[in-house]
């Protein structure tokens, strides 16, 4: 298999996959801040972005990460989708559309370096369910696509919470390396091989740039990047009382660094980040765009 090695040093605009279907106009955050995100992005806030749609996931996609009879219980409505509301084709369509984007991220991160998706809710979602507002693990899904043009894949997850439906279905695949950082227990998971596993909860601000260095170590020698770049760390976003703005926008250089001094293609979800701080949407929207800013930088 080649080792693709897009153009170095990255020069923008940066590819970032949303479309129309992203967004739900009602439920939580999950399913309505890509909308307030892209609007900002298109507003000139976060560098030169090139936004496209991508294409939706296909039910053979969903199947080679999910039981198939979860999957056609979700495309054929007779089952709802992972709490965030009942069944519609207004969010089937997002939940297709998002996991989808993983994918074409892959594919343009692969040709120019970097790139992105607005997508949500994808990690909690393991082989044979949802779990904690996650339908399908567009993360896995973009692994299995990048593993088709290079050898092996780093997952780094940043979210507020462990990503246990991604180690539920990629786990025991040998090309996939997983660096989990969490500032949560919620859905914990337990490495089986401390070569490409590392899994870490942190309990004080003052650890937390620290525990995310040392994570890097478990993802070096890795092909591409996937960035689970969760906002719910922030301490007015559902996370970790001293983890400030600063130290987010820090966290995002320190990635998109590691990925461009070994020219490894780097894609970024945005991942949780909510209203519980008291922030409004519009102030977890503004933080999601420093994952987009470091991107374009
Ligand atoms: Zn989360």
């Amino acid at each position: 298999m080649s080792n693709t090695r897009p153009p170095h040093p990255f020069q923008g605009p940066l590819p970032v996959a949303y479309g129309p279907d992203y967004a739900l106009h009602t439920g939580l955050e999950t399913v309505t801040k890509s909308r307030l995100v892209a609007e900002m992005i298109m507003a000139g806030e976060a560098g030169d972005v090139h936004l496209f749609p991508p294409q939706p996931a296909t039910a053979a996609e969903l199947r080679s990460i999910h039981d198939a009879r979860y999957v056609d219980s979700i495309l054929d409505g007779t089952a709802d989708y992972a709490e965030f509301g009942r069944w519609s084709k207004e969010g089937l369509a997002s939940v297709l559309a998002t996991t989808g984007g993983m994918r074409d991220a892959v594919s343009e991160a692969l040709r120019v370096g970097r790139s992105g998706s607005l997508s949500s809710g994808l990690h909690h979602a393991r082989h044979r369910h949802g779990c904690g507002f996650c339908t399908f693990n567009g993360l896995a899904l973009a692994a299995l696509e990048a593993l088709r043009h290079v050898d092996t894949v780093g997952i780094l997850d940043l979210d507020a919470h462990f990503g246990g439906g991604t180690a539920d279905i990629l786990g025991d695949n040998p090309g996939v390396a997983l660096a989990d950082v969490s500032v949560s227990p919620f859905d914990r998971w337990n490495p089986v091989d401390h070569d490409r596993h590392r899994v870490a909860l942190v309990e004080e601000a003052e650890d937390y740039l620290p525990t995310v260095s040392h994570s890097f170590g478990v993802l070096e020698g890795c092909d591409l990047l996937l960035y689970n770049a969760g906002m719910d760390t922030h301490e007015h976003a559902g996370g970790l009382a001293g983890i400030t703005t600063d130290m987010i926008r820090e966290r995002e250089t320190l990635v998109v660094r590691w990925a461009t001094e070994r020219q490894i293609p780097v894609v970024f979800a945005l991942a949780g980040g909510y209203r519980w701080g008291g922030l409004s949407l519009e102030d977890v929207a503004r933080l999601h765009l420093e994952t987009i800013r470091a991107f374009t930088t």
